[in-house]
């Protein structure tokens, strides 16, 4: 008698009458079957967390712009706001991470005392953006402001300064749009010029009415990060707004990219980290600033690539 037809790719079944099923072993106490039983499932279990490990979303923390209280104003006004711009968090969410706005914290509030420090922030976030906004104080990088008026926001450079240093030391990216670029040179103790118009009299206008219109060109510094994700972009044009200007490089700062003619500069990097690197100009506003603009979606790629790491 020929054997019976088996479905293809499955080897016969040769087991007699009285042998035992696979999953049983010879002299097996229930005890024993239940323990491999238990075993099976704990790591079917445990795969399946690793991978959801690996899916989960990614959590990008920016920091807060802070409006400070207007003297004589009631409402609103007359408090302390602490505000994401709406384009920076909708940049970064197209790559579909969760943004947070990280607040500054009080850890001696007399009100709401807490415990929670930027630290448990830096912890828990996979990395960083710092929002533009209000100029960084001369004071920051030990200058007095040579006008009233350039005094910037120390406040806010105190709470971006921890912020920018937690995520550091806990090995999480950051990308500063900005004013981020110029605080990340200053954090390494960098300076500032304080105003590009009367410091650089050379220089192209940097900043004019147009705000999210104003744009200049810039090239990439040799053998940079940006050169490196941009190979084929020559001279592109950003849309770039400032009156301040990174001056003297923080410890351990690299150029990544200059204004074309002027060679200010427009993008750093701080070297000794995976992924700190501050961009003058400001991407967010380039998709809808038009085709001329750089689209600076490899740079947050890059960004985002480096956050998936920080989680082994
Ligand atoms: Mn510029």
């Amino acid at each position: 008698m020929t054997e019976p037809e088996q479905p293809p790719g499955r080897l016969p079944d040769r087991r007699e009458p009285g042998d035992l099923p696979r999953w049983q072993r010879r002299g097996d106490t229930p005890l024993a079957l239940a323990g491999r039983v238990l075993s099976s499932r704990f790591r079917a279990l445990r795969d399946r967390f690793s991978r959801d490990f690996m899916r989960r979303t990614l959590r990008i923390g920016v920091s807060a712009r802070i409006f400070h209280p207007e003297p004589g104003s009631t409402g609103l006004r007359s408090k302390n706001l602490q505000y994401l711009e709406e384009s920076i968090a909708q940049w970064v969410m197209s790559r579909d991470v969760l943004v947070f706005m990280v607040p500054t914290v009080n850890t001696n509030g007399l009100l709401h005392p807490s415990n929670i420090t930027l630290r448990h922030y830096a912890r828990h976030l996979d990395g960083l953006v710092l929002q533009g906004g209000a100029d960084v104080s001369p004071q920051t990088y030990s200058e007095v402001a040579t006008r009233p008026e350039w005094g910037g926001d120390r406040a806010r450079d105190l709470y971006e300064l921890e912020l920018l240093h937690e995520f550091v030391d806990a090995g999480k990216p950051v990308l500063g749009i900005c004013r981020g670029c110029q605080l990340i040179n200053v954090a390494f103790g960098g300076t500032l010029y304080q105003d590009v118009v009367t410091n650089i009299p050379e220089a192209l206008a940097h900043v004019n009415d147009e705000y999210d219109a104003h744009k200049h060109a810039i090239v990439f510094a040799p053998g940079s990060t940006l050169g490196r994700l941009f190979p084929d972009q020559r001279r592109p044009v950003v849309n770039s707004i400032h009156h301040q200007a990174v001056k003297d490089l923080g410890r351990d700062i690299a150029i990544e990219a200059m204004s074309d003619p002027d060679g200010v500069i427009e993008a750093i990097r701080y070297q000794r980290a995976d992924f700190v690197m501050g961009l003058q100009w400001h991407p967010e506003f380039h998709r809808a600033g038009g085709r001329e603009l750089l689209d600076c979606t490899p740079i947050l790629d890059e960004f985002l690539r480096a956050a998936r790491e920080t989680r082994f």
